[in-house]
């Protein structure tokens, strides 16, 4: 935690507003994982550079338990943020790690892995997220990455209006988060409000920029943003400004656009059907375990 008198202000004069409240599809993955894709396909290229966002949050077994077993990723970045449970990662890189708790996974596929997911409990609540972020097409061919980040090394801070800041990526008041991308300057925020707080964030009017709300609920200006809802921050302005009456919490993610083609087949998104052909053919001869 970091003391609020080393905290630069955000300053926000021309609040963006929201463009469009998106609700999520209820959906399963994996070997019957039940979830809401909140960034859908369709988001894509409005959403650029964020190809997927999953939200998981559930007490039952049955819902979990059979995790995400071994599969392929090529030409994209998966980061994922446990709230509770804890799941086991395994991939062809020789990467291992548990992943439990507020902690982060920040997985590069670059040229290709294959990994597992998979709960490392019995019961209890699992809840979570997994972004996808994309790669620009001179990165998608990079070695594969990957960072455990546990919880208590994710920088966070109070801010004097009592909102916590996880920063997990990008940087927020001057502090700056876990992981950074140049190319698509991603900002991954987790935000919790007490009740009557407000939290302004600075964001340039280019970057894509969306809210979700996964307690409580939250104003963005004047629009209310319920529960389990996406807000799709209009482009422009100078940054948000969000306000909780009541105790919420929130993911704020934004980032600058690649602007290039985006061709996605499942576990693999490149820029041309070519590209995906090869992934593909590349996946069925193995040759992602030596990537
Ligand atoms: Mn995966």
């Amino acid at each position: 935690m970091t003391a609020t008198t080393e905290l630069a202000r955000e300053i926000v004069t021309q609040p963006r507003t929201v463009e469009r409240v998106v609700a999520g599809m209820p959906t399963s993955d994996g070997a019957g994982v039940k979830l809401t894709r909140v960034l859908t396909q369709s988001l894509q290229r409005r959403l650029d550079p964020y190809l997927m966002l999953d939200a998981f949050g559930t007490d039952d077994p049955q819902d979990y338990i059979g995790g995400f077993p071994s599969h392929p990723h090529r030409g994209f970045e998966t980061i994922t943020y446990m709230i509770a449970g804890r799941m086991r990662h395994r991939d062809s890189a020789g990467h291992e790690g548990l992943l439990q708790n507020g902690g982060v996974q920040w997985m590069t596929a670059g040229r290709g892995v294959v990994h597992s997911e998979l709960p490392e409990q019995e019961d209890g609540r699992m809840e979570g997220f997994q972004l996808w972020l994309n790669l620009a097409a001179k990165d998608k061919m990079n070695a594969p990455w990957y960072r455990d980040i546990q919880s208590d090394t994710v920088p966070e801070f109070k801010t004097p209006e009592g909102v916590t800041v996880r920063v997990i990526a990008g940087a927020s008041h001057g502090i700056a988060g876990a992981v950074q991308r140049e190319t698509t300057q991603p900002l991954y925020l987790d935000l919790h409000f007490e009740a009557g707080s407000h939290f302004s964030q600075s964001l340039p009017a280019a970057h894509n920029a969306f809210v979700y709300v996964y307690r409580g609920e939250l104003r963005v200006g004047d629009s209310p943003l319920p529960s389990q809802r996406m807000a799709i921050l209009a482009n422009g302005g100078d940054g948000v400004v969000l306000h909780a009456d009541a105790p919420a919490r929130a993911l704020l993610v934004a980032g600058r656009p690649l602007n290039e083609p985006i061709v996605q087949h499942g576990p693999f998104v490149m820029n041309t059907k070519e590209e995906i052909f090869q992934a593909v053919q590349d996946s069925q001869a193995g040759r992602f375990e030596r990537a």
